[in-house]
């Protein structure tokens, strides 16, 4: 219903086998935010994302996706539901064409309507007019910023409610690293709901309303992004200054 977030985690546990990767981690997203998960390598942000999508069970606690349970469905389903992870920029597949890696984004997902694909597409080589000058180049041959773009602009063919991104920074330099957080600053200004995992606390602290610092599997800490970039212990953490 109305003021109900569109993202609900409670206590959520995962582990591989008998390791504990999340001690009962609990967050949201509203409708429209960007909210950021930050954490250090092994953090469990990746842990995370995956049990979001469904490709890791729970060992306890729950997850709510427009207010309804979906801790037990599978990956599949929540993709129809909307609930879309892009690619790491490396998961593009490589020999396939630019515009051949975007029809696969909405395959699990498809359009009723030609006219809606097209739309989409539009939207796409609106926010990424490299991926449109490319478009009959192989995913292997782009550059890495090149190759996370077009895993983001595949994960928008299918339309996401909540796009969830895992590190999209990395592995870039840093001037690509602003031009990717510019347009996923752009595309849920455009009205997609975001949940970022980074490392890059500068860009994505910048660029969310709000955000959780994800430690050893806990969360320790939540306020807005803002507020956190300039929080002493963040800035000692995640920034490189005292
Ligand atoms: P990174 O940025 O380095 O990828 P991360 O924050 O994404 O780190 P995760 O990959 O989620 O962290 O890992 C969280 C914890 O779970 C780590 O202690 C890791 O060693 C452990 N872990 C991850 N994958 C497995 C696995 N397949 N089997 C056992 N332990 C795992």
């Amino acid at each position: 219903g109305a003021g109900e977030p569109l993202l609900v985690v409670e206590d959520m546990i995962v582990g591989y086998g008998r390791i504990e990767a999340l001690h009962g981690i609990s967050m949201h997203v509203a409708h429209g935010e960007l909210v950021t998960l930050l954490g250090a390598n092994g953090a469990g942000k990746t842990t995370t994302m995956r049990a979001l999508s469904g490709l890791l069970p729970l060992q306890q606690g729950r997850v709510l996706f427009e207010g309804t349970d979906i801790t037990r469905i599978k990956a599949p389903e929540r993709v129809i539901q909307g609930l879309i992870q892009a690619p790491e920029g490396r998961g593009v597949f490589p020999g396939m064409t630019v515009q051949e890696n975007l029809d696969m984004g909405c395959h699990a997902r498809p359009f009723k309507k030609k006219a809606e694909y097209t739309q989409t597409l539009d939207w796409v080589f609106e926010l990424f007019p490299r991926l449109l000058e490319r478009r009959k180049q192989v995913g292997g041959t782009l550059s890495g910023g090149e190759q996370q773009m077009l895993a983001i602009g595949r994960a928008l063919m299918a339309r996401p409610k909540l796009l969830l991104l895992d590190e999209p920074s990395m592995g870039l330099a840093p001037m690509v690293i602003q031009q990717i957080f510019r347009i996923i600053s752009e595309i849920n200004d455009q009205g997609t709901t975001v949940l970022l995992v980074e490392q890059n606390a500068q860009q994505a602290l910048t660029r969310s309303h709000r955000a959780y610092i994800l430690e050893t599997g806990s969360v320790t800490k939540t306020g807005g992004g803002r507020e956190l970039l300039h929080d002493p212990a963040v800035k000692a953490a995640y920034l490189g200054v005292a």
